[in-house]
């Protein structure tokens, strides 16, 4: 059976001290969900919080997340982190390949395939995100993008790996825009993302946590997670604080 995850991206939000106190909120909040082992919590804060979080959530069901790596082992690359730095410090997983980071910062398919295998190498989980823009969806596109998408960054991995990837499809017009994909269309989505799995990784697709992300809320959060391949959320705005968020995961129960 596949695993649900529900995991917050913070994006540029909160202080160290801020992330502190918002996961001891969170760890009271969702002591029942303690001893669930289908269901998953992560939880991705900025780079300068990521040593406190992973020690503020030891020995809890919440595990971390960064949300950005670069796909070196160290070296002349002022400013940025390697995955090896990440692991060293108890991070589990990271987000890669979110709308912000491929429309903000450029990043193609190919870099972010090489982000992901950095990543497994150092035995972390990728949260892989892909999703169409407006005008895709109103051109019809949505299969042909996410396709692209997904066999590009995903190009070169073994079945065996994608156990420890995760897919997060996240509308880039759903995204902290308070419109949400129905969860007809999320499904409907979901459905051809996993058949783009299934050709490529066989069996092993079912297998496979395909998140849905885009103004994920405690209102909607039931339907979506409701529907038969949607595993989970990568949730932005609701996940800044403990309330919203453990609603969300408690709708995952
Ligand atoms: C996100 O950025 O990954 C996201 C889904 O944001 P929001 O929930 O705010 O739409």
């Amino acid at each position: 059976m596949r695993k649900t995850i529900i995991a917050g991206n913070w994006k540029m939000n909160k202080t160290n001290n801020e992330t502190i106190q918002i996961l001891n909120d969170l760890k009271k909040e969702i002591k029942e969900i303690e001893g669930i082992s289908n269901i998953g919590v992560v939880i991705g804060t900025p780079f300068t919080a990521l040593s406190d979080a992973v020690k503020t959530v030891e020995n809890s069901v919440i595990k971390i997340a960064a949300q950005n790596v670069y796909p070196k082992e160290s070296g002349a690359y002022t400013g940025e982190i390697s995955p090896a730095m990440l692991k060293d410090i108890g991070v589990e997983y990271v987000i890669l390949g979110h709308s912000e980071r491929r429309d903000y910062f450029k990043e193609s398919n190919s870099f972010i395939n090489e982000k992901i295998k950095a990543v497994l190498s150092h035995n972390m989980s990728p949260i892989f995100c892909i999703g169409e823009h407006l005008e895709d969806r109103e051109a019809g596109k949505v299969k042909e993008v996410i396709t692209k998408q997904v066999k590009e960054g995903l190009a070169n991995l073994s079945a065996d790996e994608m156990k420890k990837v995760i897919v997060a499809y996240e509308p880039i017009w759903a995204i902290g825009t308070g419109k949400t994909a129905t969860p007809e269309i999320a499904q409907e989505t979901h459905e051809q993302i996993r058949e783009v799995l299934k050709e490529m990784f066989g069996e092993t697709s079912k297998e496979i946590t395909i998140q849905y992300g885009g103004s994920m809320k405690p209102n909607n959060a039931k339907e979506l997670l409701s529907q038969k391949d949607i595993d989970g959320g990568l949730i932005g705005g609701a996940s800044l604080n403990a309330k919203d968020f453990s609603a969300i995961i408690k709708a995952a129960l």
